[in-house]
């Protein structure tokens, strides 16, 4: 049986920031419209997960195998856009994945672009090849971030921690 879990349903609560709280009726547009759904709708479907959010289903979510239930969402907002209650799913999307990534259960793929931004201060570094090309193309060269600053904003979110955890496992 799957129990509920209050501390979830409250997290939800308070990521559910519209002014006028309204309720999911399960009308399933967000999902009729979500592109992750539309190709792989076996691994993907935003109605039930934000069904299994409101009801405090955290067993449903979390700990599973397959974390594309949740980290399948590339944050595109159309759900926000076509739901009739308002309802802002990728803001609950969002607080879940952050509960995932306490749990330890965010993809590698995340940590590493995650990694990318602290290191190099850009989630996909400047390429030798890029720079070349844009030279041809009279281009103006791209200064480098300041790396010091960016790591003081990201230590802020303790980034860092996160990363240190995970290098170590
Ligand atoms: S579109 Fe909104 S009301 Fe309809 S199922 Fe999705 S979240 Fe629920
Ligand atoms: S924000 Fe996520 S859940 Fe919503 S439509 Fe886009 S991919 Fe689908």
């Amino acid at each position: 049986m799957v129990s509920i879990d209050y501390e979830l349903k409250k997290i939800v609560m308070d990521a559910h920031i519209n002014e006028t709280l309204k309720y999911c009726y399960q009308c399933n547009r967000c999902t009729d419209n979500c592109p992750v759904s539309d190709i792989v709708p076996e691994r993907y479907d935003p109605r039930s997960l934000i069904l299994s959010s409101f009801l405090g289903f955290k067993s449903i979510i979390f700990g599973v195998e397959d974390t594309f239930n949740l980290w399948g969402c590339t944050i595109c907002d159309t759900c926000d856009e076509v739901c009739p209650q308002n309802i802002e799913l990728t803001e609950i999307f969002t607080a879940l994945k952050n509960m995932s990534i306490k749990r330890e259960e965010g993809p590698k793929y995340f940590i590493s672009q995650a990694s990318s931004i602290y290191e190099s201060g850009k989630a996909i570094p400047m390429q030798s090849a890029v720079e070349r090309r844009r030279a041809q193309f009279n281009l103006p060269e791209i200064k480098p971030p300041n790396i010091e600053e960016v790591q003081k904003i990201l230590n802020r979110t303790k980034l860092n921690k996160i990363l240190e955890k995970n290098k170590e496992e």
